[in-house]
């Protein structure tokens, strides 16, 4: 949440930090802001709820000027998202200005402190107090590095801050705590952020902070730092993905790019890791867990929203093809429920970004306890990958879209990857079984392409429903958390009420809300819940309920049952979810759309939580 960028170095920082903060902007988009130190030492800044675009439209451009600067996308935690909490904050002096991405959980007690030092504050924000706090150090000691570390051990909490200082104005100084932040390396220059978004076009060269490090940022030279003043040497890493990859590439939204990627995404997912022959998986990045993984009494799965369904998904695969006990939680409950965790047990943390701030937490606890943590992660080198004890890239590619789609598809192939690893070392899928099911991999991303040629039907049947006030999703088995993830996207990006159900669940409560203006999304693909599923549907239709199917092409039978079919090809249940998923996203994409719906921002989200 919340996005972060710095700029020192010798070209003027204002577009530099602006084209970042629009890279940036799928991590909060209430406000944005910046602050940029200009040749007579001085600190100027513009800052302003609503979209970076907007912002842009109301400053002046020459009244920024100057090769020092930091931005910041907003996405508020303490007070509302208006134009005086938007960052950059300042000490009441003006002499400190910062941007921060976290939580200051102790911000009203410093302020207390502060206020009875004389301080004042004009914002609701805790961000606003550490600038006080550094400005309060700052007179104390004269040294702005000094202050900003004496000012972080009062500090509990999480953050991610860039800061300057007019009195010394020929560095910047970051530091971390719970929220990504890394440094670019250009020539004669350093661009600062949040993620490697705003840094791909200036420079691939990148270095991690980790937690509990600052960093002195000069012209041409940088220090890294614990926040107790040790010297820390960190390799340079190199960006892994393209420009292209951030942009839009002629589509209308992120979101409906990303949809569209999926039949690479998912190749990129299993490339090199499964051999078709054999059917034989390997993940180099579990290498050093095999054992523990092989012979674990129980795996837990966690995460939270979408990566949390995709855990769902992946408790049905290790059970059924692994007969091994799996459990998922919430990665928010897990953290504070005191869990029963053994040392035979693996935890498995699902995140897209890596540094999902719950999800982190969880694998802290589960480390903590003694179990061996596996990471499945989107973003290469990103705290969760960097942390865990073992871990396997989705590489599914940047995700921009706020709602989540070819990460959670990709994680269920990497789930799946797993499941079919721990198969083969337990003996519970013959070899014939692995072969025919790695021979369903190799046709599956054809089988989506098929399914996204046809996404122009998607908007006949959204324009049906776009004024709809409630939407139910129901399935059955691998299919059910696939209903759960399909409402879950009609919600985030079209703000239509919708829940997703276990099919039988229905019958114990949520069947009282169906009457003729109820639609019901069936997941019906032919497979061993096939017939209960009809039953189920028969159920709806008796109660005048509008039915859309999820079905099998071959699967002439459920039009008799349904008013709409929406087809995807079968498959084999370990890969179905990944095949059924993607005509939901397609309908909750179009019914947005339709609707006029901010779709790549949608109202009161972020991408990336990296709060509590
Ligand atoms: N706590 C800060 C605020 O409310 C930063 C929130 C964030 O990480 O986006 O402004």
């Amino acid at each position: 949440m919340c996005g972060i960028v710095g700029y020192i170095g010798r070209r003027n920082s204002l577009s530099i930090l602006m084209e970042g903060l629009k890279r940036l902007e799928y991590r909060g988009y209430d406000s944005a802001g910046v602050a940029v130190i200009n040749d007579s030492k001085d600190i100027n800044f513009f800052k302003k709820a609503g979209k970076v675009k907007e912002i842009e439209e109301h400053f002046d451009p020459d009244a920024l000027s100057g090769t020092t600067g930091i931005g910041h996308t907003r996405w508020a935690t303490h007070g509302a998202p208006n134009d005086t909490n938007a960052h950059p904050h300042f000490d009441m002096g003006k002499n400190i200005a910062i941007v921060h991405n976290g939580i200051i959980e102790n911000y009203k007690s410093l302020k207390r402190k502060l206020e009875s030092a004389g301080f004042s504050f004009s914002t609701e924000t805790d961000t606003e107090v550490l600038a006080n706090l550094i400005e309060f150090h700052f007179r104390n000691t004269n040294d702005f590095e000094k202050a900003v570390r004496i000012a972080l051990t009062d500090v509990e909490g999480t953050y991610g801050i860039a800061i300057l200082n007019k009195k010394e104005p020929d560095k910047i100084i970051i530091a971390r705590m719970g929220s990504p932040l890394m440094l670019g390396l250009g020539k004669d220059e350093t661009i600062i952020s949040s993620d490697a978004a705003a840094i791909i076009n200036h420079t691939k060269n990148v270095i991690y902070l980790e937690d509990g490090e600052m960093a002195v940022i000069k012209r041409d030279s940088f220090q890294i730092k614990t926040i107790s003043d040790e010297d820390i040497f960190r390799e340079v890493q190199k960006i892994e993905f393209d420009l292209t990859e951030i942009e839009k590439s002629g589509f209308e939204h992120f979101m409906l790019k990303e949809i569209c990627e999926q039949p690479d995404s998912i190749q990129n997912t299993y490339r090199g890791r499964i051999n078709f022959e054999t059917g034989v998986v390997k993940l180099g990045g579990l290498e050093n867990v095999s054992d523990k993984l092989f012979n674990a009494k129980r795996i837990i799965i966690t995460g939270c929203g979408t990566a949390w369904h995709a855990g769902l998904v992946g408790e049905y695969m290790l059970e059924h093809y692994c007969r091994i006990p799996a459990e998922v939680e919430y990665a928010s409950e897990f953290r504070y429920r005191n869990p029963i965790i053994n040392r035979d047990d693996v935890v498995i943390l699902i995140s897209q970004s890596g540094e999902t701030a719950d999800t982190r937490a969880a694998m802290k606890e589960a480390q903590r306890l003694g179990a061996t943590t596996i990471g499945i992660v989107n973003v290469v080198g990103s705290t969760i990958a960097r942390e865990v004890d073992a871990g396997t890239y989705i590489h599914a590619g940047p995700e921009i879209g706020v709602a989540s789609t070819k990460a959670f598809t990709s994680q269920l192939m990497s789930l799946a990857l797993i499941t079919l690893m721990i198969a083969n070392n337990k003996g519970t899928l013959s070899e014939k079984q692995l072969i025919e099911i790695a021979s369903e991999v190799k046709v599956l991303p054809e089988k989506m392409k098929h399914i996204i040629d046809k996404r122009n039907d998607y908007k006949f049947i959204a324009e049906e429903f776009k004024d709809a006030k409630n939407f139910l999703y129901l399935g059955r088995g691998f299919n059910f958390p696939v209903a759960l993830e399909g409402a879950l996207k009609l919600k985030e990006i079209s703000y239509i009420h919708a829940e997703g159900y276990p099919a039988a669940e229905m019958k114990h409560g949520p069947i009282a809300l169906i009457d003729e203006n109820m639609p019901v999304v069936f997941i019906a693909p032919k497979d061993s819940t096939y017939d209960k599923i009809i039953s189920n549907i028969e159920e709806i239709k008796a109660r005048k309920g509008k039915i859309i199917t999820i079905a099998n092409e071959d699967d002439m039978e459920i039009s008799n049952y349904s008013d709409y079919v929406l087809r995807v090809p079968a498959s084999v249940p370990l890969f179905a979810p990944i095949l059924n998923s993607i005509p939901l996203q397609f309908l909750s994409y179009y019914i947005a759309a339709a609707r006029n719906c901010n779709v790549d921002q949608p109202r009161n989200l972020a991408k990336s939580v990296t709060v509590e």
